[in-house]
């Protein structure tokens, strides 16, 4: 996803990022890393943590916003997928799990 945007946008060549992509992906997958729900989640955007940094989270959106509607164009079954994926109900965290922000 962030390479989509990186390409047109910074110019980068297909499997390359600036390192400002570089940072917000490396990120991202942190973050996911971290995610308690794992399998189970829908997308972060419905994610009942929202554990992204505010202006991480608004960078991510950008490129979010962005790849998606080029995803659909070229890979419609992965965004067809994505879609579907938002579509589930956000999964409720158990209580008594302690997330380390
Ligand atoms: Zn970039």
């Amino acid at each position: 996803m962030v390479g989509i945007y990186c390409k047109n946008h910074h110019g980068t060549s297909n499997d390359e990022l600036c390192s400002k992509c570089q940072q917000i992906k490396k990120y991202a997958l942190l973050r996911l890393d971290k995610c308690p729900f794992q399998d189970k989640k829908s997308t972060c955007a419905k994610c009942t943590i929202q554990c992204y940094k505010p202006d991480m989270k608004q960078q991510i959106h950008i490129i979010m916003r962005y790849s998606g509607t080029r995803l659909l164009l070229h890979h419609p079954r992965i965004a067809l997928h994505h879609l579907w994926d938002k579509h589930r109900k956000a999964p409720i965290l158990d209580k008594g799990y302690s997330i380390l922000l």
